[in-house]
């Protein structure tokens, strides 16, 4: 659960749809006194250095008061135990965590905003739902705030979405090959650094045996 967790808020759910969805799935809280699950229940995994392995001590302000102490002043154990969630999991939902300004961003239909601009206006659109109550149809639209242009949503996710996944699979090819170069790069680096060591202990050899035999002449 704690996995799925973190997993659920690395790709950009929040607290409280987290949450909702465990609710929904039935699955018991952490407590068995709480009701369900809560945005500061999945918080509270959220941030826990426990499942990174670390011990975390002296975290309350004072023995009086329970409020946590800020992370800089904590105490902490490193490697303590076997980790739970890997560093570049933890490094995400943090990053997240500190990032996140547009909440539930996963939960709106505009899963590109903030990151389409108009073409000639240079300005970043802004969406407009214009569905009419009890209407079946959805009337949905990106909208330039300068020119007034508008373009419904389907039509701009279809084509940012084709074009993304024809690239993605183009990158994702020719990274891998990138990759095998550099490794084959290394791999022979190491080989010619070992072969050069190993010439040089042969040469040096002789040397050591003449050292060493001084050394025990001289006891
Ligand atoms: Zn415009």
């Amino acid at each position: 659960m704690v996995i799925l967790i973190f997993y659920l808020y690395s790709y950009g759910y929040s607290d409280r749809k987290i949450a909702n969805l465990l609710n929904e799935a039935d699955i018991p809280p952490p407590s068995i006194d709480a009701k369900g699950w809560n945005d500061s229940t999945v918080r509270y995994i959220l941030n826990n250095r426990w499942y990174i392995g670390e011990l975390a001590w002296f975290t309350r302000t004072s023995f009086e008061n329970s409020k946590k102490k800020p992370e800089e002043e904590i105490f902490l154990f490193k490697n303590h135990h076997e980790p739970l969630i890997g560093a570049n999991l933890w490094n995400t939902t943090q990053f997240f965590r500190n990032y996140k300004q547009n909440k539930d961003h996963m939960d709106s239909p505009y899963i590109l905003r903030d990151l389409v601009y108009c073409h000639e206006c240079k300005e970043k659109l802004i969406t407009r739902n214009s569905t009419p109550a009890k209407s079946k149809k959805k009337y949905m639209y990106y909208c330039c705030p300068s020119c007034k242009k508008k373009i419904s949503i389907d039509k701009i996710h279809e084509s940012i979405f084709a074009d993304f996944s024809l690239r993605w699979g183009r990158e994702l090819k020719y990274y891998e090959k990138q990759t095998e170069k550099i490794l084959n790069r290394w791999k022979k680096g190491l080989e010619q650094k070992i072969n050069d060591l190993n010439e040089n202990l042969e040469k040096r050899k002789p040397e050591f045996k003449q050292r060493i035999s001084i050394d025990l002449t001289s006891l």
